[in-house]
Parts: C-alpha cells; sequence; structure tokens
C-alpha cells in the first residue's frame, strides 16, 4: 500500500462479509473535509444495513435497496477522527480528534432549514448512504458536521454520534418528570444503559428496566435503575405498574418488537408518552379509543439533531456518561465484531480503533 491509499471494510452484498478494499485517498473538493478515523463505533443499526432490512411484520419487510441505500455499503456513523485535508471553501481551525455528526441532509429543505437534517427526505448519512467509518479515512461534506469534543476520551466520545444522540433525542422527548413519578427503559444494551444513566444524571427518581437477560439488568441496576424485571413473566405489567406506583410517565423503547411496544403502551399515565427508539420490527394493534381517553403519546424517535449533537457533547463534558463497558478492537476486526453484535455477544458496545 503506498501513502496515497487506505483500507476501508465494505460490503457489496446484503448479508455478505465486509472486505478489505484498498483504494485511492480521495482528495477533498468545495466544502469537503477528509478526516482520517481514529475511532468508530459499531452500532446495532450496522447490524440492520448489513441484514438489509427492517421487519414489518406478517412477513413484509423494509428493504434498504428500495431506499436509496447503494452498495457497496462502507459502515460506521459513530466516528471519531482528524482532520488531514479540507476543500478550497471549507474553513477548518480545529485539530486533534473531532466528533463527526453523520446525519446529513440535503441542507436546503424545510426540515433541514429547521435545523432537523436527521429527518431529511433526501439523506446522505454516512456509513448509511456514503461511505463511513469502518475504513482508515472518511469524507465529511462540510466542516459544520465536524464537532469539537474537547478533553472527551476520544474512543467513548465516538458512541455520542449515534446511540448517545439517539438516547438524548429521545430523552428530550419526555419533558418534566416529577419525583413521583416514573420512567421505564425498555432493553438494556448500549443504547438502554446510556438512557438509565442519562436519566438518573437529570434527577429522575425512579427509573424502571426491563431486559429479558439476568446479566443485562444486573447492569441496568448498576447504572442506576431502581427497578429492573424481565417483561415476558406472565405478571410483568403488574409487577412494573407496582414499581412506580401507577406513575409511569414514559416508556423508552429501546427494542421496538411487538411484545415490548405492546406492553408498553399499557404502561403510561393518562398524558404519558410512548417513545420508539428499536427497530426490532412487527406491527401493533390498539384500540384508538384509549388512544384518546388516555391522551398517550406514540413517539417514533430516530437519531438527532445537529444542534442536540452539540448539546449533548456539552452533557458529556460535565458528566461521566460512560459507566458501562465499553470494549475497543482493532479496525481490522470490522467484520467479527459486527457479527458478534448481531449474535447478542456483546455486553455495552464495541468501538473499532484505527489509531
Ligand atoms: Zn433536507
Ligand atoms: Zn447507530
Amino acid at each position: 500500500m503506498t501513502t496515497n491509499q487506505y483500507t476501508s471494510y465494505p460490503f457489496s452484498e446484503f448479508q455478505g462479509a465486509l472486505q478489505e478494499v484498498t483504494s485511492e485517498l480521495p482528495v477533498p473538493t468545495g466544502t469537503e473535509v477528509l478526516v482520517r478515523v481514529n475511532y468508530c463505533g459499531v452500532c446495532h443499526s450496522d447490524v440492520h444495513i448489513h441484514e438489509g432490512y427492517y421487519n414489518l411484520g406478517q412477513g413484509k419487510k423494509l428493504k434498504f435497496e428500495d431506499r436509496g441505500i447503494h452498495l457497496p455499503v462502507t459502515l460506521g456513523h459513530e466516528i471519531v477522527g482528524e482532520i488531514v485535508a479540507a476543500g478550497e471553501n471549507a474553513q477548518v481551525a480545529m485539530t486533534g480528534p473531532a466528533l463527526i455528526y453523520p446525519w446529513v441532509g440535503c441542507g436546503s429543505c424545510s426540515v433541514c432549514q429547521r435545523g432537523e437534517e436527521n429527518l431529511c427526505g433526501q439523506p446522505a448519512v454516512l456509513g448509511v448512504h456514503k461511505p463511513g467509518g469502518y475504513s482508515q479515512y472518511v469524507m465529511v461534506p462540510h466542516p459544520r458536521y465536524i464537532v469539537d469534543i474537547g478533553n472527551l476520551e476520544p474512543a467513548h466520545a465516538s458512541l455520542l454520534a449515534c446511540s448517545g444522540l439517539t438516547t438524548f433525542s429521545a430523552i428530550k422527548k419526555v419533558g418534566t418528570v416529577y419525583d413521583d413519578e416514573a420512567v421505564v427503559v425498555v432493553g438494556c444494551g448500549g443504547l438502554g444503559l446510556l438512557a438509565i444513566r442519562t436519566l438518573s444524571l437529570r434527577g429522575v427518581k425512579n427509573i424502571i428496566a426491563l431486559d429479558l437477560a439476568e446479566e443485562k439488568r444486573q447492569l441496568a441496576l448498576e447504572v442506576g435503575a431502581n427497578h429492573v424485571f424481565d417483561p415476558t413473566t406472565d405478571d410483568a405489567l403488574e409487577r412494573i405498574q407496582a414499581a412506580a406506583n401507577g406513575k409511569c410517565v414514559a416508556v423508552l423503547d429501546f427494542v421496538g418488537a411487538e411484545s415490548t411496544v405492546e406492553l408498553g403502551i399499557n404502561l403510561p399515565r393518562r398524558g404519558g408518552k410512548v417513545i420508539v427508539v428499536g427497530l426490532h420490527g412487527g406491527e401493533i394493534r390498539y384500540p384508538i379509543p384509549y388512544v384518546t381517553t388516555r391522551a398517550i403519546s406514540i413517539i417514533g424517535s430516530y437519531t438527532g439533531s445537529l444542534p442536540e449533537q452539540k448539546e449533548l457533547v456539552e452533557f458529556a463534558q460535565q458528566h461521566d456518561l460512560f459507566n458501562f463497558p465499553i470494549r475497543t478492537r482493532p479496525l481490522k476486526e470490522a467484520y467479527s465484531a459486527l457479527q458478534d453484535l448481531a449474535q447478542g455477544k456483546v455486553q455495552g458496545r464495541v468501538v473499532l480503533d484505527n489509531r
């Protein structure tokens, strides 16, 4: 490999192996910025993208190839890296590791103008629609997506781009929680643990965590949950309601399966919210009069905005968010790291290391 070449790990068919590919290093033009990847988180959405679809229930699938995702795909949207080159119209002053906001939109539609680029109908997301951080280098379209991380630990900071941001944006949707109210967190993987930690730091007094796995429930207790339950037992609903004193104000569902949303929708008090983040899939049926009379909101939450990203980086500088296991693995182990995550073998989070 010459100095003008770099290695990336794309896949060229859905569910196929990630391959080691050597390419010519691109030269940034216009507002583009070339970033050398230091760290890149291996996120559960990478598993879904690699599978090629979301499960819509009843055998139906939402296929990514019909959604503007073209092969080959280089995954990786939780990137911390250093600027190495910039186009003639890119103003960059920053040095040292920085966080890359990956949820790039068109930048000009009304959704983007409102500051919600993550919800743009013409997305150009790094690691999804554009090459991401399972690579030694990544091209960022504009310096505004490069966020200073100050003195944050770079490997940990990478997690702020997706799991951190997704969790933060979902928690902001909860709104005010009074001391006698409870928030239920469904699923104690990376996002769930981060949510429990963040809720606890924000002063929520009664955090109830649900997970099938005993060891994940244990981790949930360690990071700040007040009660934990296995949601599949027959009396789960009653036990959760008892722990909440009937005052569950919001459910944050990081699984997003039929069974979890069905359970979650029954938990909030009147006026409460069910915030669905997980993408496990399926569909739900629920009586419409109950939606009205209980005045519940069922809210989808997808990643977060650039302003939220900056707010989160500040929050993370003031609080130690990452009190759960974070393991680094060499970049070249990207495929096995992805497979381990898909098979549920990862506790906490894995971050690829390309220093
Ligand atoms: Zn847009
Ligand atoms: Zn992600």
